[in-house]
């Protein structure tokens, strides 16, 4: 394990207390599993959610791709991550989801599908992410043996999308989203779309296409609309005015979505429970993963931060490394010095006993030391992005608010 020391003067890790919430800024990922049911939170246990990196290959150069990071060691081998799964597996660590990803999964079949293999049954889901550029019939019929869910990429529109992924990209994932959907080639299918300045202003057209063409049932398809996470100087990234734009479209809108405020945005959430007269009191919970949504018209506004069970997504990178979620992914250069574990020393027991020990955490992530508990906003924000602090910062405060920008 990567001692305390090495990040950056942060306390020794065995001071470190679980909060109550300990983990809730750790948890993104697929949305397509959420199936609200509980209006009381479940009662709480540790929940553990892994995402591998099956490769560094990508056909596109998307603007708003998040692989901003350096590798900092060799790739892993295939044998390496393969065995390193296989003892997990053994062990018997009980995982709610695998998402296998990045860059681009499908580039790399064989390797994706010696993965899924050895992964496949180890969760209660399986789910691949990717742009489905190679998403032909033949090859989701290879891969959906091992593949509960799909996730797929697509930024809007045609021409909104080949503006973004270059020309022709749209028809091919499009052509490849309909087949696998109507050969009912996985359990359910995702679209995620992730708005950001340059295609926000067209979701209402692009949910009109998804209908007109899909006309999906909930249980088939799920969209999810997503916003693009970038360090609070980003252009990229949206306010909070195109935010309120964003959600009375999806107000008038017929086509049901998701919309997760990611941690990078909760400073906006008791803005937005008072602008569209949300209650924080009719929040429901999946009954799997305790992640809380509320219902906006029929569309389910997910925050993340207020999950109830203590859930922790491990993200394992193609050269070796466990860090929590993904928000290192934006940061340019090496990251490593953010990793909590080395999969080439550590087991995937080893670092599950640690996660929910608190023995992994540095402390300052979870310490309340933001100063904003006394505020308002705290019952909707809970401190905002603490993982984002921690990885711009190195200390826990939200480097989005603007709340604590202002008291700085
Ligand atoms: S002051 Fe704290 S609780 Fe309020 S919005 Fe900012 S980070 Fe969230």
């Amino acid at each position: 394990m990567i001692e305390s020391d090495e990040l950056g003067g942060v306390e020794k890790v065995n001071s470190w207390k679980p909060m109550p919430h300990g983990f809730s800024k750790l948890l993104v990922g697929s949305f397509v599993y959420l199936n609200e049911s509980l209006s009381i939170p479940p009662q709480s246990e540790n929940k553990l959610y892994l995402s591998v990196e099956i490769n560094e290959k990508c056909p596109l150069t998307c603007k708003h791709c998040m692989y901003k990071r350096e590798l900092t060691a060799e790739l892993l081998e295939r044998a390496e991550i393969i065995s390193w799964l296989q003892e997990g597996r053994k062990d018997l660590v009980p995982i709610v989801w695998t998402s296998l990803n990045s860059k681009e999964p499908l580039a790399t079949t064989e390797l994706l599908l010696d993965i899924a293999e050895t992964t496949h049954g180890h969760s209660d889901k399986q789910i691949i992410m990717t742009n489905a550029l190679l998403l032909s019939p033949e090859i989701a019929d290879q891969i959906s043996p091992f593949f509960d869910y799909v996730d797929i990429s697509l930024d809007g529109p045609p021409e909104i999308h080949d503006s973004i992924r270059g020309p022709g990209a749209f028809d091919r994932t499009w052509k490849n989203l309909k087949s696998a959907f109507y050969n009912d080639s996985f359990e359910k299918i995702g679209i995620i779309t992730t708005l950001h300045i340059r295609n926000y202003d067209c979701l209402s057209r692009f949910l009109d296409l998804i209908k007109a063409e899909l006309d999906p049932p909930r249980d088939r398809l799920e969209v999810t609309v997503n916003l693009y996470v970038g360090w609070p100087d980003d252009p990229m990234r949206l306010n909070q005015d195109q935010v309120f734009e964003l959600l009375r479209v999806l107000e008038r809108h017929p086509l049901k979505t998701r919309f997760p405020l990611p941690a990078s945005y909760t400073h906006m959430t008791a803005n937005i429970f008072k602008e569209f007269g949300l209650c924080l009191a009719d929040l429901m919970y999946d009954e799997a993963t305790g992640i809380p949504s509320v219902d906006f018209n029929g569309h389910k506004i997910v925050l993340f931060n207020h999950v109830a069970h203590n859930s922790c997504m491990l993200r394992v990178s193609v050269d070796g490394f466990i860090y929590f979620g993904c928000v290192h992914l934006m940061t340019p250069g090496k990251v490593d010095r953010f990793a909590i574990v080395d999969v080439r020393r550590d087991s995937l027991a080893e670092v599950a006993k640690r996660v929910f020990s608190g023995e992994a955490f540095p402390n300052r992530l979870f310490a309340s030391d933001t100063g904003c508990e006394s505020r308002e906003c705290y019952k909707y924000c809970l401190g905002g992005d603490r993982l984002g602090g921690y990885y711009l910062e190195g200390k826990a405060r939200d480097p989005y608010c603007p709340i604590l920008n202002l008291t700085s």
